[in-house]
């Protein structure tokens, strides 16, 4: 009784191989549906009855690609597996698909819905593509963003299709393709209306029906040469590969591998080429690269996206209407996010001005996408109808739900609370945007803290897909649910965490910056601060997001705590510089054009050379990986303490919240993920030897002690419980 792959067979002599698996809402690939596609294939192949086949689907998606959890579980269990039998497991499809494509029948796929990864590999097999043309259909190769290749024949195939020229940006960048395009390319070879699918693909099996490959007929020559022999190859491969170290740093091992299987496989017989991309994919899948990109970017974000810390039996909230206070640059694009997907915005300033600005943001931004050709007029009117600018704090009588994103200033802040409340319905969730002030006092500003939360969204908001959702000690289960309800609404992943100073993203980021600009103190190269971080694949310099964020902004933020502190307060080097850059240079950063960086009016900018007369620099720099360790183990630190201090309630938000939210190597998967990868022992070991050698900030909290002494890790079989949501 078959249950994934459903053979039928017609009068023709055509066998249909369904697939549409009857224990999964998604078509995903895995054990049971090779044993299942193995079957179908022998009997097309034993069954003089049968002319040819075709491979379709039953869902709307025609193949959810393999089962990346399976995948992930599977590099946890094989660990120790001897080389030659990972080597086997992971060659498995690839086996199976060459048999189809050598079973001596004609088999073709026709595509009637989204067929990435693993999909279009098992197109790529068939003797003819045809696909729907029906724009949510998508085909191409992603693996490369979760640190792996195509290892079921998809690098083979694709450059004995188009070339190792063409078949570069497909395999290296993992772009989804319009059937068009693909068309175009040279990957399928035909695109029909949805409903003449199986009509031609029953018609070229029997007006057609070539059974055999073009590569594997003889003569066969990728098209442009192949390997050593093939002169623009050999020219292309070194510039590739140069282009993608220069981006990548080394760090990712996959879009190495990916070349390394084009120039090594391209000009080999294909059974021969498909043992070389086998040994690369497992190479790959060996790598903590591409297990804690898998567990990070698909797994804990899918979680994440799936909302894993509402609180269950609160009903779900679908929002009509939210409220926006505070229309800056931060609010305008929340209002805009929301108007987008059909959310109404009631957007208040101080004056009427400043509302209406922050509606601007909204036309400029529709103005754009209608010269582009991607938004029509009447759309974006419609948009923009849904922002309404105001004073009025009577218009928000009837919102269920408010994003404050007013100045960083708490008096401020709990004015607007107090506001808020005066209007807003009883069970109303008030959700400021603060980047670092505790939730907690903002909500005892009011009378029902237990309604106010904090929505830490990211900018620019429309493109930022992060939300880190803060709840203070008094937020209730409900408001959680009803906050998290936005974030889903608005398509954001959100992480959840409890209240504390920075919560997570910002101090995370800020425990970067800050050891960064110590070593700006102690007179190392600012050049070899900003380069050492690029190289650690941090995408963007200490000393540039400082300049972005605005020094003025942090030195604000150093006088609060001055002021706060009172007489105990004690200056940090840091603190010193940045009151030196701000306070006596006037620097503020890319804002007034002079900061860390001197900034051209053409938009250019070189590193201030001034620097160096207040902080002479060392005669004997460090090394670039002492730099890169100083900053990636400060944020290691900070982690650690995050979880131990219960600001962070599973290791899955800290790493996904660092990698979406402040630009933390993705390959790293996150700190948690970091760490686990080095082992607490050797974390531990490190972050000891730099207390010793640049001061407390790394000494690791004595959660990881406990770990490495009970030899435990954040995710793995021993991993460590994190405090409960006291809220849920
Ligand atoms: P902004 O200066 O661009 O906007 C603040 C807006 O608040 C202005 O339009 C101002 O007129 C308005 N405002 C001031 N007083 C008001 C009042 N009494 N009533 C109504 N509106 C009033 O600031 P922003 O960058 O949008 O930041 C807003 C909040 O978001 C801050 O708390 C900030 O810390 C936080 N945040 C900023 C970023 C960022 O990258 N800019 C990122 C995350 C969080």
């Amino acid at each position: 009784m078959s249950e994934v792959i459903h053979v039928s067979v017609d009068a023709d002599g055509i066998a249909t191989l369904l697939f549409d698996r009857k224990d999964n809402v998604m078509n995903v690939m895995d054990m049971k549906f090779m044993t299942e596609l193995e079957t179908a294939v022998k009997q097309v192949a034993g069954d003089d009855a049968i002319k040819g086949a075709i491979i379709t689907s039953g869902k709307p998606v025609f193949a959810a690609g393999a089962d990346l959890k399976d995948m992930e579980a599977a590099q946890e269990r094989n660990q120790n597996l001897p080389l030659a039998e990972r080597l086997k497991q992971n060659a498995s499809l690839s086996m199976l698909l060459r048999r189809m494509e050598t079973c001596g029948k004609p088999v073709v796929c026709a595509v009637n819905g989204i067929a990435m990864g693993g999909g279009t590999e098992i197109a790529l097999a068939c003797h003819y593509r045809v696909v729907a043309d029906n724009k949510s259909i998508k085909l191409g190769l992603p693996e490369v963003q979760v640190g792996l290749l195509p290892g079921a024949g998809g690098t083979q195939r694709v450059v004995r299709l188009v070339g190792v020229q063409a078949s570069a940006p497909v395999l290296l960048e993992g772009a989804a393709l319009s059937p068009e395009k693909a068309l175009k390319m040279g990957l399928i070879h035909k695109v029909v209306p949805q409903e003449q699918l199986m009509a031609e693909a029953r018609r070229w099996i029997l007006e057609e029906g070539d059974p055999v490959q073009p590569w594997d007929k003889k003569g066969f020559k990728v098209p442009g040469g192949a390997g050593a022999m093939a002169p623009a190859v050999g020219q292309m491969m070194v510039v590739s590969n140069a282009m993608i170290q220069a981006k990548t740093f080394h760090n990712m091992p996959a879009p190495k591998a990916i070349l390394s299987c084009l120039y090594e496989g391209a000009f080999l017989p294909m059974d021969k080429a498909l043992q070389v991309e086998a040994k690369y994919f497992t190479l790959l899948n060996m790598d903590p690269v591409s297990r804690n990109m898998i567990r990070t970017l698909f797994i804990n974000k899918g979680n994440a996206d799936k909302l894993m810390h509402r609180p269950e039996g609160v009903a779900k909230t679908v929002y009509q209407k939210i409220g926006v206070v505070g229309a800056g640059l931060m609010g305008a694009g929340v209002a805009y996010s929301c108007a987008k997907l059909g959310i109404d915005v009631v957007l208040i300033d101080r004056d009427q001005a400043a509302a209406e600005k922050g509606k601007a943001y909204s036309s400029k931004r529709l103005e754009k996408d209608i010269a582009k050709g991607r938004m029509t007029r009447d759309k974006a009117d419609v948009i923009l109808a849904r922002i309404h600018p105001t004073i009025d704090y009577a218009a928000l009588a009837d919102v269920e739900i408010v994003v404050e994103a007013v100045f960083e200033d708490r008096g401020l802040k709990a004015d607007i609370t107090r506001k808020l409340e005066a209007v807003l319905p009883r069970q109303a969730v008030i959700a400021s945007n603060t980047s670092a002030l505790p939730i907690t006092e903002l909500a005892e500003a009011g009378q029902r803290p237990e309604n106010v939360i904090g929505l830490h969204f990211f900018s620019p908001v429309e493109r930022m897909p992060l939300v880190e959702v803060i709840c203070g000690k008094k937020t209730s289960a409900e408001t959680l649910a009803r906050a998290l309800d936005l974030v889903g609404q608005m398509k954001k992943t959100p992480i959840v965490v409890n209240d504390g100073p920075g919560f997570f993203t910002s101090r995370f980021i800020g425990a970067y910056v800050n050891e960064s600009l110590s070593m700006v103190t102690e007179g190392v190269k600012p050049a070899l601060i900003e380069n050492a971080a690029r190289m650690a694949g941090i995408p963007v310099g200490p000393l540039t997001v400082s300049d972005e964020i605005g020094l003025d902004v942090a030195y604000h933020g150093g006088m609060q705590r001055k002021k706060d502190a009172g007489a105990g307060f004690k200056a940090t080097p840091t603190f010193l510089l940045v009151e030196k850059l701000v306070g006596e240079l006037g620097r503020h950063g890319r804002k007034n054009g002079k900061g860390f960086f001197e900034y051209a009016a053409d938009g250019s900018k070189k590193l201030w050379a001034g620097l160096a007369e207040s902080y002479p620099l060392l005669p004997t720099q460090p090394t670039v990986d002492e730099v890169k360790a100083r900053m990636l183990y400060s944020q290691l630190v900070d982690a650690a303490k995050a979880m131990a201090e219960g600001v962070l309630l599973d290791p899955a938000d800290g790493d996904v919240g660092s990698i979406l939210g402040v630009g933390f190597p993705a390959y790293l998967g996150g700190p948690f993920s970091m760490m686990d990868t080095i082992g607490i022992d050797k974390v531990v070991a490190e972050c000891d030897r730099l207390a010793a050698a640049y001061g407390e900030q790394f000494a690791p909290p004595q959660l990881l002690r406990d770990m490495a002494g009970k030899g435990q890790t954040f995710y793995g079989a021993t991993r460590i419980t994190p405090p409960a949501l006291s809220k849920a």
